[in-house]
């Protein structure tokens, strides 16, 4: 069995973002994406659901995909929530909490819309406080200590709005270190990392992200990792599931369906 799962901030919306970019994601488009995971008979996972499957205490549906979002953006609740509904889907959001702070800032989600979505039974998981780089948190403090308070933060205040415990990470960016795997492992079950191109940035320069997760094989031609390295298994590293940003290796339609089809082979 091999997992797809995707992953976005969102719509794009950003007026900086829309000018530097030109893959944009509008709700047309997740209307399509939505559309096209729904006709190959896809149902969506969470990570209670992959944690039984892969401890042996639970099944899948027969073809299980993973909707992930990082942040707390406006566009998830109010655009992109009530396509999937239409189609039964629901997705796991990882939260940084420092924007939720910011009350009168229209572009984040507030706690009661994060509460909605967790009643409609959307995974909640982690993604630290202020979404800082994790090599540089590991490069100026070895010992953990900043990335610890940074973690412990964010589920504090998790856990005081939505009465949520988180046990899943998403780790920000594409960085990753050794020093900050050893604390994400003391607190959560799962460490997810997220794919826009071959190479991730750690405390001791550059990798392959193939390298890092243990996958043999050249990187392919789209630019991304080889095809094994971009979906979930019951061998992938607990702290290293891959995750395939929408805006980039799989933003055409024809490459997300080939995401898909190429789950469903053996
Ligand atoms: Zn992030």
């Amino acid at each position: 069995m091999r997992i797809p799962i995707t992953m976005c901030h969102g719509t794009s919306w950003q007026p900086q973002k829309v000018k530097r970019q030109k893959n944009l994601l509008t709700a047309g488009r997740f209307e399509r994406y939505f559309g096209i995971a729904s006709e190959l008979g896809f149902q969506s996972i969470s990570y209670d659901d992959l944690a039984e499957w892969r401890n042996g205490t639970g099944d899948l549906p027969q073809r299980p995909i993973m909707f992930d979002f990082d942040h707390p953006d406006w566009s998830i609740g109010k655009l992109i929530w009530p396509i999937m509904q239409r189609f039964g889907f629901k997705g796991n959001l990882f939260v940084n909490t420092s924007p939720m702070e910011k009350t009168e800032n229209w572009i984040y989600m507030k706690w009661d819309q994060l509460r909605e979505l967790v009643s409609d039974g959307w995974h909640i998981g982690a993604h630290t406080y202020r979404h800082y780089r994790m090599d540089y948190l590991a490069k100026k403090d070895p010992s953990g200590g900043l990335i610890r308070e940074e973690l412990q933060k964010a589920d504090e205040m998790l856990e005081e709005n939505l009465g949520i415990v988180p046990l899943d990470f998403a780790f920000t960016s594409t960085t990753w270190s050794q020093i900050a795997e050893d604390e994400v492992k003391k607190r959560y079950r799962f460490g997810r990392l997220w794919i826009i191109g071959t190479h991730y940035d750690t405390e001791k320069g550059r990798v392959r992200f193939a390298d890092l997760v243990g996958v043999p094989g050249a990187d392919e031609e789209d630019g991304g990792p080889p095809g094994a390295a971009r979906y979930i298994t019951q061998e992938t590293h607990p702290y290293r599931l891959p995750s395939m940003e929408l805006e980039n290796l799989i933003f055409e339609y024809d490459a997300f369906r080939a995401y898909l089809k190429g789950a469903l082979k053996e």
